[in-house]
C-alpha cells in the first residue's frame, strides 16, 4: 500500500473546486462495459490535520448512526459480504469516536484494503492491472441509467447517474453530460445535469433531454474529476407485437365515463353474459356509505354560533328535522327545548331585562342531551368555547345533508344512498386457485375517473375476445383476475354528484373542531394511506393525522371497510400474485419501496434485486403496449419504487400486499403527459379530461384505451408467470480460477433472479446473504476479492423457481449449489 493514491483521493474529496473538468481521458465506471484507463489530474497541495481512513461498518443500521453523527461516509461506500465498507476523512479525534461507536477502522495491510487498481477514477496508473477489473467499484461517478426513446417524431434521451460525492454540500458536487451521435463519433453536447435531492438525502443527477440522433454512448464527469461512460439502451420497444393484430381483436367498449352504479351493473351483466368464465364475488364489508348526517349553523357567527347535527343519516330522517331558536318577552326565563315530531324548538333563556342570554354552549349542551334523540351532536363552531349569546332565529331551519344539492354538469338519474356493497368481477376459465390471480383495483381515490373506465375496458375485452382471439383465449385460461371497478364507490358517487375534486371516502372521523359543514368536502380517509406496512401510524412520511387533510391516514390502521375488503380478498384467494392499483394522473409505474421515514429517508425494504429486476421486465411489456396506441411514453425516470421516484405515501396498499403476502404489487399514474410536437412541450393529464378530447393529445377516450393495453399486457405478463417452470441459471463473473491480484467479481443471472451465497464456505440457505444492487435502481453489486475466496450460491427466479433444483430448506445429499473458488496469489 502506498501513501500517494490515497492523499490524492483525499485531496480529490477535500479541494472540490467546482466545474474543473480536467480529465482528459475516458475514465470511470462503466456498468455495460469494460472501463478504460484514467489518466492523471494535477495534485494540489497537501493537509496535515484530517486523514482518509478505510473503515468497515456491520450494516446499514451502523451506517445511519454514524451518519447521524456527522460524518461524511458517502464517498466510496460499497457493500461487502460482513456488512459496509468506505472512507471517512476524520481527524485522530473522530477515528477515536469511529472505534467507540464500533466501527472497524482498517489499517493499511487489511485484507481488504485500497489498492492502486481500486482507486479508479482518481488518477493513479497502474493501468494494467486496472485491466482485469470489469467494474470500476470505486468510481465517483456510475451511470445508473442511460435510456433512449422516441415519441411523436421527437428523440429523447434520458440519464441518471450517481456520484459517491452526491451528498456532500460545500460544495455542493456537479455533473455534466456529453453524448456522442452514434457509434464511433466524438463525445460532446456538454449539459449539466440536475441534481435531485430528497428528504435530505442525495439521490442521483437526472435529465430528460430532447435529441434529434440517437447517441450510442453516454460520459458524464463530476466536478471533483470522476467519469464514467456508457452505453445507451432502448427504452420501450417501438413497435411490440401488438395485442391488437388479430383483426377480428375487438376494443373500445367504454364510450364515457361511469359512476359507480354504472360500473357494478355492467360487472354484474358480465357475469351473468359469460358465466363459463365469470362470476361476481362479494366484498364482505359494506362501505360506511354515501350518505351525510343532516347539518345546520345556526344562531349568529363567531362565539355565537352553533353548528347542529342529526342523529339520523340525512336520507333517513335527519333532513326532515327543523331547529328554532325562539326568544321570549319575560325576564328570567330558563333555557328549554321542546320537541314536536321532527321539529326542535329551542326557548332561548332570557335575562334579568328579558333578552336572550343563552350562550352557543348552553344551546348546544341543551340540544345534546334534551332533543329526544333527533340531535346527537351539537356544539359551538370550530374551537370556539362558545361564549357568544345565541340570536334568536327568524323561524324554523331545516337540516340537511347537503347531498341533494348537485353539482353543475352531474349525471342525471339517482344515486342510492347508504352503504354500498362492493362487487368483484372475476374472470378466468379456471377459478380453482391454481392460476395466478391478479387484481385490478380502481379508483382509491374517488375523482380518479379514468382508472375505472380503463379496468373496465380490460374487463369488456377479456370477455369478448375469448373465443375469437388466441393471445385472449390464453389469458383467460391461464389467470384468475379480479376486477375491483371501484373501491371507492362513495367518494366517487361524491366526486360525481357534489364535488368533483372529491379524493377521500366518505367516513366523517372529524372532532368538532373540524366538524361544521362548510368543512364537508374536505372529510374523509385516503385509503391508500389506511393499509398496515410502512403506515403513518409507524412513522412513515406521506400520511396525515389531520382528518382534513388529502392523505389523512384514518384513525388506525385499516381502520376503513375499503381497506379491509382488500386484505380480506387477498386471504381469501391465495393465488393473488400480481396486483395492480390503479390511479391517475401522472404517467407513472411503480412498486417498492414506497414510504420511507423522513428523517434519514430510511425506506420499507427495497425487493430483493431478482424481485426488482422482474419488475423493471414487466414494466418494459406493460409500458410498451401502453406506446403502442398512441406513442404516449412513460419515462424511466417515473418508473419504479414509488418513494425514489415520485413521494412517500405511508400506508399504501402496495406495501402490504407485497411486503404481507409477496404478491408482485404495483401502482399506476395513468394518463400522464403527452407529448405534442406542435409545441414542442409535454402536455398534463387532468383527473377528469374531457372524454373526448383531443385524441393525440388529452382524452379520457384515448387513456382508457391505452392504459388497458398495458393491463392486458400485465395479464399475459401473470399468465407467462404461472407456467414459468424453468429454473434459472447464474455465474460468477470472472469467474473460479486463478488471479495473480485483487479481482472484481459479480453475479450474473440467465433471468430476473435473486442469489444467495456465502463466502464462508457454508451451505447457501434462505437465510445467507443475498445479492443485491450496488446502489438502488442500479445493477448487482461488485465484491473486490482481495483473497482467495470460495461463493456458494443458488439463485431464484420470480416465479420460485430454483438453480439446479437445489433445496436449499433441508440438507439434502446432494448439496448441489454452485460454487466458484476465486485464487488470488499471496502478494
Ligand atoms: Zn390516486
Amino acid at each position: 500500500m502506498r501513501r500517494s493514491p490515497r492523499r490524492i483521493a483525499l485531496l480529490a474529496l477535500s479541494t472540490l473546486v467546482g466545474s474543473i473538468l480536467v480529465t482528459t481521458g475516458s475514465a470511470g465506471a462503466d456498468p455495460m462495459g469494460p472501463s478504460a484507463a484514467t489518466t492523471s489530474r494535477s495534485q494540489p497541495e497537501d493537509r496535515e490535520s484530517v486523514r482518509l481512513v478505510h473503515i468497515r461498518l456491520t450494516g446499514a443500521d451502523m451506517l445511519d448512526k454514524v451518519a447521524a453523527a456527522g460524518f461524511d461516509l458517502e464517498h466510496g461506500l460499497r457493500r461487502v459480504p460482513n456488512g459496509i465498507e468506505g472512507e471517512a476523512v476524520v481527524t485522530a479525534e473522530q477515528v477515536t469516536e469511529l472505534t467507540t461507536m464500533g466501527v472497524e477502522v482498517l489499517g493499511d495491510d487489511a485484507g481488504f484494503a485500497w489498492s492502486n487498481e481500486a482507486d479508479g477514477g482518481i488518477g493513479i496508473g497502474a493501468a494494467g492491472a486496472r485491466a482485469a477489473q470489469p467494474a470500476n467499484h470505486d468510481a465517483t461517478v456510475r451511470v445508473v441509467r442511460a435510456d433512449w426513446f422516441t415519441t411523436k417524431g421527437q428523440g429523447f434521451l434520458y440519464v441518471e447517474a450517481r456520484t459517491t460525492e452526491g451528498q456532500q454540500a460545500d460544495p455542493i458536487v456537479g455533473m455534466q453530460l456529453e453524448n456522442d451521435s452514434g457509434k464511433g463519433t466524438p463525445f460532446g453536447f456538454a449539459r449539466t445535469m440536475s441534481r435531485f435531492v430528497d428528504s435530505g438525502q442525495y439521490m442521483f443527477h437526472r435529465n430528460l433531454f430532447k435529441l434529434d440522433v440517437r447517441p450510442n454512448k453516454i460520459k458524464l464527469t463530476s466536478s471533483t474529476g470522476g467519469v464514467a461512460t456508457g452505453v445507451v439502451s432502448n427504452w420501450l420497444e417501438d413497435a411490440p407485437p401488438p395485442l391488437t393484430a388479430n383483426p377480428s381483436y375487438k376494443s373500445d367498449f367504454v364510450d364515457g365515463y361511469r359512476h359507480p352504479q354504472q360500473l357494478y351493473s355492467r360487472a354484474k351483466e358480465i357475469a351473468r353474459q359469460y358465466p363459463d368464465i365469470a362470476e361476481i364475488v362479494y366484498l364482505p364489508n359494506q362501505t360506511n356509505g354515501y350518505q351525510r348526517k343532516a347539518q345546520a349553523q345556526i344562531g349568529g357567527t363567531g362565539q355565537a354560533a352553533v353548528v347542529v347535527t342529526s342523529a339520523a343519516w340525512g336520507h333517513q330522517g335527519g333532513n326532515d328535522i327543523t331547529v328554532d331558536f325562539v326568544d321570549r318577552p319575560d325576564a328570567n326565563l330558563p333555557l328549554a327545548v321542546q320537541v314536536t315530531g321532527k321539529a326542535v324548538v329551542v326557548l332561548l333563556a332570557t335575562d334579568a331585562s328579558g333578552a336572550p342570554a343563552s350562550t352557543a354552549a348552553e344551546v348546544a349542551e341543551a340540544l345534546r342531551t334534551r332533543s329526544a334523540g333527533l340531535i346527537d351532536r351539537a356544539h359551538p363552531y370550530r374551537t370556539n368555547e362558545g361564549t357568544g349569546i345565541v340570536a334568536p332565529t327568524a323561524g324554523p331551519v331545516a337540516l340537511t345533508d347537503f347531498l341533494d344539492q348537485k353539482r353543475v354538469g352531474a349525471p342525471e338519474g339517482e344515486v342510492p344512498r347508504g352503504p354500498a356493497t362492493i362487487p368483484v368481477l372475476r374472470i378466468g376459465k379456471h377459478r380453482d386457485g391454481k392460476k395466478p390471480g391478479v387484481l385490478i383495483q380502481a379508483q382509491d381515490h374517488a375523482r380518479e375517473w379514468v382508472p375505472a373506465t380503463t379496468s373496465l375496458e380490460s374487463a369488456e375485452r377479456l370477455v369478448h375476445n375469448y373465443r375469437s382471439d388466441r393471445e385472449t383465449k390464453k389469458i383467460v385460461e391461464n389467470t384468475d383476475v379480479f376486477f375491483i371497478l371501484s373501491n371507492n364507490p362513495d367518494g366517487a358517487n361524491y366526486s360525481f354528484y357534489n364535488f368533483a375534486s372529491q379524493r377521500k371516502n366518505m367516513t366523517n372521523h372529524c372532532p368538532d373542531a373540524s366538524a361544521d359543514p362548510a368543512q364537508r368536502n374536505s372529510w374523509g380517509v385516503d385509503l391508500n394511506r389506511n393499509y398496515r406496512v410502512g403506515s403513518g401510524h409507524d412513522g412513515y412520511a406521506g400520511g396525515s393525522t389531520n382528518c382534513v387533510s388529502g392523505t389523512y391516514q384514518g384513525p388506525g390502521e385499516l381502520s376503513e371497510p375499503e381497506s379491509k375488503n382488500i386484505i380480506w380478498l387477498v386471504e381469501k384467494y391465495k393465488n393473488i400474485k400480481f396486483m395492480m392499483s390503479v390511479h391517475s394522473n401522472g404517467g407513472q409505474l411503480f412498486w417498492q419501496p414506497g414510504a420511507y421515514i423522513a428523517d434519514g429517508r430510511i425506506t420499507t425494504p427495497r425487493p430483493p434485486l431478482g424481485d426488482e429486476a422482474f419488475y423493471w421486465q414487466s414494466a418494459a411489456r406493460i409500458l410498451s403496449q401502453v406506446k403502442a396506441h398512441r406513442e404516449t411514453v412513460v419515462t424511466p425516470e417515473n418508473v419504479g419504487g414509488s418513494s425514489d421516484v415520485l413521494y412517500s405515501s405511508a400506508g399504501n396498499v402496495r406495501e402490504d400486499l407485497y411486503h404481507t403476502y409477496g404478491i408482485y404489487a404495483f401502482g399506476w399514474e395513468v394518463g400522464g403527459s403527452v407529448y405534442n410536437p406542435a409545441t414542442g412541450d409535454w402536455q398534463g393529464g387532468s383527473f377528469q379530461p374531457e372524454w373526448d378530447g383531443n385524441p393525440e393529445l388529452v382524452s379520457g377516450h384515448a387513456e382508457t384505451m391505452e392504459y388497458a393495453n398495458g393491463i392486458m399486457e400485465m395479464f399475459r405478463v401473470a399468465a407467462d408467470w404461472g407456467r414459468d417452470k424453468k429454473d434459472p441459471t447464474s455465474q460468477l463473473v470472472p469467474g473460479a480460477g486463478r488471479y495473480s491480484g485483487p479481482v472484481d467479481v459479480r453475479f450474473e443471472t440467465s433471468e430476473p433472479a435473486t442469489i444467495y451465497y456465502t463466502t464462508d464456505g457454508s451451505r447457501p440457505t434462505l437465510e445467507s446473504p443475498r445479492y443485491a444492487a450496488t446502489e438502488f435502481r442500479e445493477p448487482g453489486q461488485v465484491f473486490h476479492v482481495t483473497e482467495t475466496t470460495t461463493f456458494n450460491w443458488f439463485s431464484v427466479d420470480s416465479a420460485g423457481n430454483i438453480e439446479k433444483n437445489y433445496d436449499p430448506t433441508k440438507n439434502d445429499k446432494r448439496n448441489n449449489y454452485r460454487t466458484a473458488t476465486i485464487r488470488i496469489a499471496k502478494r
